[in-house]
């Protein structure tokens, strides 16, 4: 199945952004949830791998949320996405938040052919879940770093509990999410994660739980893994 010409992108997932990425800076919009990760995601990676002065690159950056949070913080970054719209987003956002951000068309799989070793801190969130062959893009993650650099990903546990919560519940309760947003045959375990990680040379350091309280609205970091988490990699 994975002949040389395989591009690691799924064009009905990238079409789900396109239509909506005009309200990504919307803090009400669809996007919410990553405007309500957002400051927990850039503590976590701020504290696992300081951001100050690194190059890093933001895969599948999207409108740029966790980019430009990267850039605030001191870091030199690149973000790719294979989205076209959701791109201009990012270029046009910047733009007016005057960041230094270098945003690119192309997939992680292309960078690492060309810039492997590169990078001290690689990010791909929230990402995996749409892509046909997340264990390549783990990979090619990996190649971007440099010796003793830092992976951080994350996405969406496979189980009944997270049918339940992150599609049922964000799409068709409460109404968090469009519905068809996610395609719960493309969560991923935590197992999987690590054995893809390890498998490319990378060892986990870290994994924490992304947990929504339905009460207060609110997302807090928690040893509960089983619908949204994060984890963080080293490359030896
Ligand atoms: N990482 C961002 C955006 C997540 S939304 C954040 O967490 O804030 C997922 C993004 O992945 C979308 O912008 C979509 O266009 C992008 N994407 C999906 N498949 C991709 C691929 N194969 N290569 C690069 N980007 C991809």
């Amino acid at each position: 199945m994975m002949t040389e010409e395989f591009i690691n992108v799924d064009q009905d997932e990238l079409d789900k952004f396109e239509k909506l990425a005009g309200r990504w800076w919307d803090p009400q919009s669809e996007f919410k949830p990553l405007h309500d990760i957002n400051p927990l995601r850039l503590d976590y990676i701020d504290r696992h791998a300081p951001l100050h002065g690194k190059r890093v690159i933001d895969v599948g950056c999207g409108g740029g949320l966790l980019t430009e949070g990267m850039a605030t913080r001191g870091a030199q970054v690149t973000g790719i996405d294979m989205g076209k719209t959701p791109l201009s987003v990012a270029r046009l956002h910047q733009h007016e938040s005057g960041l230094d951000v270098d945003y690119r068309q192309t997939t992680a799989e292309q960078v690492a052919d060309e810039q492997a070793g590169n990078f001290d801190i690689v990010t791909c969130m929230e990402m995996l879940e749409h892509v046909p062959e997340p264990a390549m893009t783990i990979l090619a993650c990996a190649k971007l770093l440099k010796d003793g650099g830092r992976l951080f990903l994350s996405t969406i546990n496979r189980n009944p509990k997270s049918y339940l919560f992150a599609v049922i519940g964000a799409e068709y309760i409460l109404g968090l999410l469009p519905k068809g947003t996610h395609d719960y045959t493309r969560f991923i375990r935590p197992s999987e994660m690590e054995s893809w990680a390890r498998e490319s040379g990378l060892q986990m350091t870290d994994m924490t739980g992304l947990v929504y309280n339905p009460l207060t609205r609110e997302y807090r970091l928690n040893k509960d893994v089983s619908v949204n988490y994060m984890a963080c990699f080293h490359k030896a």
